[in-house]
């Protein structure tokens, strides 16, 4: 079931970018795009710099920091999205839960690799190597800051004390 995502931003620039790595997706592969709408109801762009992200199930939310969206091509961005919403399949199957390791990324970033592929005939490949060589998911932990950033935006959001508009992905 598709649904309209809630794309949420500093700037413009940012959430356009989200919309275009959006299209990319549609364009590269109808049922993952279809997949996505259905397992992601709001992109939450900080304002915050650094490149942690965090997906909340069952919220279907997922905040990433400026970075991440600004410092990545859109091809990257775009298979991260595909990425994060394969973590709700895996909370479907009573398999998400946070902190992420080793055992939940792997399959993701499998299926990210998959549609880095279709994209780009395996150009996003070695990128996606040197992604799990750094194991980013210890590196966000880390990031405490961001974490409870992450928090305290989820926790206004469900108590409708943010403002949104809607546009259609
Ligand atoms: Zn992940």
């Amino acid at each position: 079931m598709a649904g309209k995502i809630t794309v949420i931003g500093p700037t413009r620039e940012e959430v356009m970018k989200v919309l275009r790595a959006f299209l990319l997706i549609r364009k590269t592969d109808k049922r993952e795009y279809q997949y996505v709408q259905s397992r992601v109801k709001i992109i939450f762009i900080s304002c915050m710099l650094g490149f942690t992200n965090e997906f909340f199930m069952p919220e279907k939310v997922w905040f990433a920091n400026r970075s991440v969206i600004r410092n990545n091509d859109l091809a990257w961005l775009s298979s991260l999205i595909v990425h994060e919403a394969f973590h709700a399949t895996q909370f479907k199957k009573g398999m998400y839960v946070l902190p992420l390791g080793k055992k939940l990324e792997a399959p993701a970033l499998l299926v990210q690799r998959k549609f880095l592929r279709k994209i780009e005939g395996g150009k996003g490949r070695g990128e996606i190597e040197s992604a799990v060589k750094k194991k980013y998911w210890r590196e966000m932990r880390g990031d405490k800051r961001s974490f409870s950033y992450f928090r305290n935006l989820l926790h206004l959001l469900e108590n409708k004390k943010l403002q949104l508009t809607k546009m259609g992905a």
